[in-house]
């Protein structure tokens, strides 16, 4: 009995040794698939380090880290400098680089997210032109890109697809998947999901032609030049509060969607997901933290059950509503959000803001 129980063990033991072995040939598989083609010979070394000795599922993207890193290093020597030499940043610069960071966060939240990608309301012209203007503010990728990696997350949360998959961990989450290549599967999905609206959108399409003229001009060069003659902000200053301050505070609360979101709060709507409602994160992000409820409607153009509390994008939503440039806006009835939320959610959580 003592032998059998033993050889039994040994035979688990073996069968564990062979789908960790399994495991491991396929994530070197993957690794060795999205290896970019051409690389300089040194770089040889390197990727054997990342595959064998780290054990990275795909290779690393060195040029992003490389300038993530830098804006973080530059980010932080200007405060210390700051600090040493007591310079204060005056008020009316905390002002106008808040203002401006509130449209590019808008040109996310209420153009990319939920105009561009969801679809969950309709735009006049000149709103499209306003979210456009908005959008390039926030020195991010192509409408394109950003659209196909939401639609993909939304489709394949949480699994190897999801280009930004929190199973990876908070790091991963937030900002190490701009620092990795994308795994094959994110690749794969992304090249069959739907994206012919955005593609046979014009404005889209002069956006793309012309990213990097609205990316420089919107994001870094306009802003600068209105803080520094308009407000009267020191050539030194502007370029602190405009390209560094205000770029990677706006970069850091769209990431907190795609972590903190995705890890922290309550889950009223749909326990059987990871998106969780995390009211700092709404704060922070315009409206986008209510995230249980956005997977589970995704099509709301609130992003959330109630109102405009913690929600600047749906405010602002409604206001061009008023005038007429927002129209068809989407939103999910009550009797609906009740009904789904009593089947679905974890009923212990009161649904109770205002
Ligand atoms: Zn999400
Ligand atoms: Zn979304």
């Amino acid at each position: 009995m003592g032998l059998t129980t033993t050889k039994e063990n040994e035979s688990k033991c073996i069968d564990s040794n062979n789908n960790l072995d399994h495991e491991k040939r396929i994530k070197q598989q993957n690794y060795d698939v999205m290896l970019p083609k051409n690389e300089y010979r040194f770089m040889k070394t390197i990727r054997r380090w990342e595959r064998d000795v780290v054990g990275f599922e795909t290779p690393l993207r060195w040029i992003n880290i490389f300038l993530i890193s830098t804006y973080h290093l530059v980010y932080a020597l200007c405060v210390t400098y700051c600090f040493m030499h007591r310079i204060h940043i005056p008020l009316i610069s905390y002002v106008h680089g808040l203002f401006f960071g509130w449209m590019a966060g808008f040109g996310v939240t209420g153009g990319v997210h939920r105009y561009w990608c969801h679809r969950s309301y309709k735009a006049k012209l000149p709103l499209q032109i306003i979210l456009l203007v908005c959008y390039s503010m926030a020195g991010q990728n192509t409408i394109y890109e950003w659209v196909r990696d939401h639609r993909v997350h939304h489709k394949y949360s949480e699994t190897s697809a999801d280009p930004h998959n929190a199973n990876r961990g908070f790091f991963f989450a937030h900002v190490g998947w701009l620092m990795m290549k994308k795994h094959p599967d994110v690749v794969r999905k992304g090249k069959v999901v739907d994206m012919s609206d955005i593609e046979n959108d014009p404005l889209v399409r002069f956006h793309t032609k012309y990213f990097l003229f609205f990316k420089l001009a919107f994001c870094y060069i306009i802003p600068i030049l209105i803080s520094h003659y308009v407000f009267g902000d020191s050539w030194l200053m502007t370029i602190y509060t405009e390209t560094v301050i205000r770029v990677l505070m706006s970069l850091h609360y769209t990431w907190s969607v795609n972590s903190f979101a995705h890890m922290w709060g309550n889950k009223p709507y749909d326990k059987s997901i990871m998106p969780v409602e995390n009211w700092v994160v709404s704060l922070f992000a315009l409206g986008e933290g209510w995230h249980n409820y956005h997977h589970t409607f995704p099509w709301d153009y609130k992003a959330a059950e109630f109102g405009n509390h913690m929600n600047a994008t749906s405010y602002i939503i409604d206001i061009f509503a008023k005038i007429g440039w927002a129209y068809d806006l989407k939103k999910a009835s009550p009797s609906l959000v009740h009904a789904v939320a009593s089947r679905k959610g974890d009923l212990s959580i009161k649904r109770n803001v205002k």
